[in-house]
C-alpha cells in the first residue's frame, strides 16, 4: 500500500447493519464522501461534500480498531473513487467480510469478487432512473443483492417489470443472485401495501426495513 493513496471519508463508525440480508448484525461502516447522483429521497446528503482526506493505511487501522469483522463501504457513492476498490481488497486481505453498497450507476466489474455487493436499481421516483448502468447486472453473483427503494405504486410496478423481464427472479431461485430487496422510502411508502403487492405477485423478494432508523431515529448520523 502506497502512503499517498487516500480516500475522502465522511465517517467511520460501528453500528447495527440496518439493511440487506446482513441486517441486524454488528457492522463497521466506512462512509466515503461524494455522490454524482441526487435521488430525491436521499437520506445521506451530508455525505455529498466535505469529509476528511485519510490515507488508506489509516482507514484500515481505524476499522481494525473497531474490532468488527463485518465492514461495509458506503457513501455517497463509494465507487466513484478508484481507491475504494483498493480499500475493499486491503480489507479482504486482512480477513474482513466486506460489503459494498453502491447506487448501481458505476461499473462494479473491478471490485474484488469476494466483495458482497448490495446494488441499487434506481426506480423512477428517485429521479435518477437514467443513471442505472444495466451492464452491472452481468457482474452480480450468488453473493450479491439488488435493492429497489420504492416510493409508490409506480416504482413498485417498474421494479416488478425489471425483475421479470431481466430474469432476476429466476437468478434468485437458482442461486445466481443472493436476494432482491424492496425498501420503502422512509415516511412516504407505507409498509403494508408494499408487503401486500409483493405477496400478490409472488415475487421472491425480501421486504426490508431500515433497522438502524427504527433503533436510533431517521435523522441520526453515524449509526
Ligand atoms: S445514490 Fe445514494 S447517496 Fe447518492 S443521491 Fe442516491 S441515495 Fe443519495
Amino acid at each position: 500500500m502506497k502512503r499517498e493513496e487516500t480516500l475522502r471519508i465522511t465517517e467511520i463508525f460501528h453500528s447495527i447493519q440496518g439493511e440487506s440480508t446482513w441486517a441486524g448484525l454488528p457492522c463497521t461502516f466506512v462512509r466515503l464522501t461524494g455522490c454524482p447522483l441526487r435521488c430525491v429521497w436521499c437520506d445521506t446528503e451530508y455525505a455529498f461534500h466535505g469529509g476528511e482526506k485519510v490515507a488508506l493505511p489509516e482507514i484500515v487501522r481505524r476499522v481494525e480498531g473497531l474490532g468488527c469483522t463485518l465492514v461495509e463501504i458506503t457513501g455517497g457513492e463509494p465507487l466513484v473513487h478508484p481507491n475504494a476498490f483498493r480499500l475493499a481488497a486491503e480489507l479482504l486481505e486482512r480477513g474482513f467480510t466486506v460489503l459494498v453498497e453502491t447506487s448501481g450507476a458505476v461499473d462494479v466489474a473491478p471490485l474484488d469478487p469476494r466483495v458482497h455487493k448490495i446494488m441499487d436499481l434506481k426506480c423512477p421516483g428517485s429521479g435518477e432512473e437514467s443513471k442505472n448502468l444495466w451492464s452491472n447486472l452481468g457482474h452480480l453473483t450468488g453473493r450479491d443483492e439488488v435493492k429497489f427503494v420504492v416510493k409508490d405504486r409506480a416504482d413498485y410496478e417498474w421494479a416488478r417489470s425489471v425483475i421479470r423481464e431481466r430474469g432476476l427472479d429466476r437468478r434468485v431461485m437458482e442461486g445466481h443472485l443472493k436476494a432482491l430487496l424492496f425498501s420503502p422510502v422512509w415516511g412516504e411508502m407505507e409498509l403494508r401495501p408494499l408487503a401486500e403487492w409483493i405477496l400478490e405477485d409472488g415475487l421472491p423478494a425480501r421486504l426490508q426495513l431500515q433497522v438502524h432508523k427504527l433503533i436510533w431515529g431517521p435523522e441520526t448520523r453515524g449509526v
